[in-house]
């Protein structure tokens, strides 16, 4: 088949908005229907309508036919998905950051010219493996091995959860190396395996039933691979560090993947409240609807600052290994928006909201994992806090307040907070507080974010009240850290416990 080169050259409001048109009539289709919506995959007829916009082509090099791997023009792709469906822009979310991006920068060229093809000329997908049954949040601990035989690896373990299971064709496998004495090394390797070649075997052993994202494929997947040496990626440093760089920048395009989700889901909700009367009124009589609908804009607020943020700091090219302040700030704080965004949506329908045709219930289940997959969020939060307590003890500067005033990703924003980040905190805090901590410090940089975005001319109003709704987050979440109770469970909590023996 031909590619059709327009798409390449094309302006890219053309392209996207084009695009668009096409997800719009499908979507409306497809969620007209009930059976339809909770289909284990998209039809291969509505796929072939999506892809035949290329829409891949953003996230590959110009030099191999895509339109260049331009931040802004993948967030705004995954934008464009999201409005319509979470399903579809994860799944372009997986093949950007996981797949094409660290192809792009790390894989060997002899590899990219034909893979870019397939992608371009037959709709082909990739993901990455890093989860196994026993190590997820500890991905490090990984027991996939691999070890040279001869000019080849050889590649062996079982991974699970991977996005796109049994449905892409390349995948990137994370292993680690077996030493001479048969252990493992603590450096992670990256190789790219092709499925359709012979001796590349990913076997799917199971599929998972997973509640929600229905259309994409999650299962247990045993590798048993012979790739050669070239499909080994190559790190700048270490392979930690091109791993961190890969899951940072992917993090960083996660507000790609809300922002649509994030505006439609405000625009329904907005327009419901208008038009449902209650005793002859709008649901707008109400105070605390209001107060709802405006902690929706404040989430597109703080989503579009993020983007803004991203599109100029995360290029493939960048090395973003150290960024994990604000990779992990973005990432848990827009997924909890997500969430707090579907939870808002389906209470506000009312009985309505809980039927699987509206968009707020199933963005309840569908947007739930994103607070687990790259790093469960409390563990992203704790993660920000004990980076920063450390410094904070080290440099024996531990007023919150004065640290976060001199540190450049607040320099603008601290001094809105200035009397309720008077506080000490030290390293020694436990877990409990190094989350809250995270999740204060986190509002802070986004505050700086948001500040910036309005520098540019974004609209005033919608600037001043998301700064006035972090405010009064990060008030409450003082109080959170402030207060004493150290709950622990009970031991055998089923001892004395039955409130009917006691009637
Ligand atoms: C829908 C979906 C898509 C996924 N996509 C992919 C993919 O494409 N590729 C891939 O390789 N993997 C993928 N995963 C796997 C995902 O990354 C892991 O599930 C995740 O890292 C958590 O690992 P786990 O399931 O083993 O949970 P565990 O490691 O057992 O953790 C369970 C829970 O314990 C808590 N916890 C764990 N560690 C900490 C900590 N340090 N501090 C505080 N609390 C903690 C958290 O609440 C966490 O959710 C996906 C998972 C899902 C559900």
């Amino acid at each position: 088949m031909e590619i059709d080169m327009q798409y390449q050259v094309k302006p890219f409001q053309e392209f996207i908005s084009e695009f668009k048109t096409t997800l719009s009539e499908l979507f409306k289709e497809r969620n007209a229907n009930p059976e339809e919506i909770i289909t284990r995959s998209y039809s291969p007829e509505m796929l072939s309508k999506i892809m035949a916009h290329k829409p891949l082509s953003v996230a590959i090099p110009q030099e191999y036919g895509g339109r260049g791997l331009h931040v802004k023009e993948c967030l705004a792709l995954l934008e464009a998905a999201s409005y319509e469906s979470i399903s579809l822009t994860l799944i372009f979310g997986i093949n950007f950051a996981l797949y094409l991006e660290p192809l792009a920068k790390y894989g060997h060229h002899v590899n990219k010219e034909p893979i870019y093809k397939r992608f371009l000329e037959e709709g082909k997908m990739g993901g990455l493996m890093i989860s196994e049954p026993l190590y997820g949040s500890d991905a490090l601990s990984m027991q996939t091995s691999h070890e040279k035989e001869g000019s080849n690896y050889k590649i062996q373990g079982t991974k699970h959860w991977q996005g796109l299971t049994g449905m892409a064709d390349f995948w990137l496998v994370a292993s680690r190396g077996k030493t001479s004495k048969g252990d493992l090394g603590r450096d992670i390797s990256l190789f790219h395996v092709d499925v359709q070649q012979k001796d590349q075997n990913i076997t799917v052993e199971e599929y998972y039933n997973n509640y929600g994202l229905y259309p994409i494929p999650y299962g247990k997947n045993k590798i048993d691979v012979r790739a050669p040496e070239e499909n080994l990626l190559v790190p700048e440093t270490t392979g930690i560090k091109m791993l961190m760089d890969t899951l940072h920048r992917s993090r960083m395009q996660f507000p790609g993947m809300a922002m649509g989700f994030l505006k439609r889901a405000t625009e329904e909700a907005s327009k419901y409240c208008n038009e449902r009367l209650v005793r002859g009124n709008s649901l707008l009589q109400f105070d605390k609807v209001n107060h709802q609908i405006a902690e929706l804009q404040n989430a597109c607020t703080i989503c579009a600052a993020m983007c803004y943020r991203s599109a100029l700091t995360s290029g493939y090219k960048e090395d973003l290994a150290l960024f994990g302040v604000e990779a992990n700030t973005i990432k848990a704080s827009v997924t909890d928006l997500m969430q707090q965004t579907a939870q808002t949506l389906t209470q506000l329908q009312g009985g309505n909201g809980y039927k699987i045709e509206n968009l707020g219930a199933r963005a309840i289940m569908d947007s739930r994992p994103f607070q687990i997959f790259e790093g469960p969020n409390e563990m992203l939060f704790s993660q920000i806090s004990e980076g920063f307590t450390k410094t904070m003890t080290r440099q024996k500067n531990t007023n919150l307040f004065d640290y976060l005033s001199e540190h450049e990703l607040c320099a603008q924003s601290a001094s809105l907070f200035k009397e309720e980040l008077n506080f000490h905190a030290d390293r020694t805090i436990p877990q409990r507080k190094h989350v809250v901590l995270g999740r204060i410090i986190a509002k802070v940089i986004i505050a700086n974010y948001v500040m910036e975005l309005g520098n540019q001319g974004y609209a005033n109003g919608l600037i001043s009240n998301c700064i006035a709704g972090l405010k009064s987050d990060v008030k409450t979440l003082v109080s959170t850290f402030n207060a004493s109770e150290q709950i622990m469970p009970v031991e055998h909590p089923s001892k004395d416990a039955s409130w009917f023996d006691l009637v």
